[in-house]
C-alpha cells in the first residue's frame, strides 16, 4: 500500500491538536454508545455522531472516503460484520447484537481514529469474552508502543494474546499511522514477528486496531463493496485507539 511508506513524525504542537481531535472522537463514541438499544437504527447512530462532530467544528474523514465513496460519518458493524458496515435506516439493533462503531474526527487539519465494540442488552458469554479479549488486545499492543521497539513487537503481542484465547486476528486489515491523513505509515498488522518492522520513534502516531474473529481469520467483502464480514459468519469485534509514541509512556489520544 502506498500510504504505508510515508511515516510522518509529529511535533508537540501537532500532537496537541491530535489530542483535541481524539477527545472529540471519544465524545462521539461515548454519545453513540449510550444509544445502543434494541430498535435503534444504525442510521440513527450515524446521525447522532454527525451532530456531535458538527458541534465541535469537526467532520468525519470517513464520509466520501474510498470507492465507492463511503456515505456516512461512522461505520457500524454488527455481529459477523467485522468493519466498514454502512449505516442504514432499515438496519435496527436487536437484543444480543454485538456492535462495533468506528469513528474518525477531522479537526484543525488532523485526524483521530478510534473504534469500540459493545453489546445491545444481554449478550452471550462468548460475545462477552470476545469483547474482553479484543479490548485487552488493544492495550497489550499499546504497551509495546515505546520508542526503540519495532512495529513487529506490537503485531506479535496482539496476535499472541488473541490466539492464546482461541480467537483469530484478521490478515487483510491493519493498524496504521495517522495524522494529516487518516492512513499514513507505518502499517501495523495484528499479526507478525517481534524485532521486525519499522523502528518506533517519539512523534509517531499510530491507530492500533485489533480486529478479532471467533471462527477463523478469513473475511470477505459484502455486495455493498464496504462491509467486511467473517467468511464463516462467526462473531467479530474491533477496538481502536490513536496513540502517540513519546520519550516515555505511550500517549492515548482518543480518550476524553
Ligand atoms: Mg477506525
Ligand atoms: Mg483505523
Amino acid at each position: 500500500m502506498d500510504w504505508a511508506r510515508q511515516v510522518n513524525i509529529k511535533n508537540p504542537a501537532e500532537i496537541a491538536i491530535m489530542r483535541e481531535a481524539g477527545r472529540i472522537n471519544a465524545t462521539v463514541l461515548t454519545s453513540v454508545r449510550e444509544l445502543l438499544k434494541p430498535g435503534v437504527s444504525t442510521a440513527d447512530l450515524d446521525a447522532a455522531a454527525e451532530e456531535v462532530l458538527k458541534k465541535h467544528g469537526a467532520v468525519s474523514p470517513f464520509k466520501g472516503y474510498g470507492y465507492p465513496p463511503f456515505p456516512n460519518s461512522i461505520t457500524v458493524s454488527i455481529n459477523e460484520e467485522l468493519v466498514h458496515g454502512i449505516p442504514t435506516s432499515s438496519r435496527k439493533l436487536k437484543e444480543g447484537d454485538l456492535v462495533s462503531i468506528d469513528c474518525g474526527t477531522f479537526f484543525e487539519g488532523f485526524v483521530a481514529d478510534s473504534a469500540i465494540s459493545a453489546g445491545v442488552g444481554e449478550i452471550s458469554s462468548k460475545a462477552a469474552k470476545l469483547l474482553e479479549v479484543t479490548e485487552q488486545a488493544l492495550y497489550v499492543g499499546i504497551a509495546k508502543m515505546r520508542s526503540g521497539n519495532r512495529t513487529g513487537d506490537i503485531s506479535e503481542a496482539i496476535q499472541k494474546y488473541v490466539e492464546s484465547h482461541g480467537f483469530h486476528v484478521t490478515r487483510e486489515y491493519t493498524g496504521h499511522g495517522v495524522g494529516r491523513q487518516m492512513h499514513e505509515g507505518p502499517q501495523v498488522p495484528n499479526y507478525g514477528v517481534a524485532g521486525t518492522g519499522i523502528l518506533l520513534r517519539p512523534g509517531m502516531v499510530i491507530a492500533l486496531e485489533p480486529m478479532v474473529l471467533v471462527g477463523t481469520h478469513k473475511t470477505k467483502v459484502s455486495k455493498d463493496k464496504w462491509t467486511v464480514v467473517s467468511a464463516d459468519g462467526s462473531l467479530t469485534a474491533h477496538y481502536e485507539h490513536s496513540v502517540a509514541v513519546t520519550e516515555g509512556d505511550p500517549l492515548i489520544l482518543t480518550v476524553l
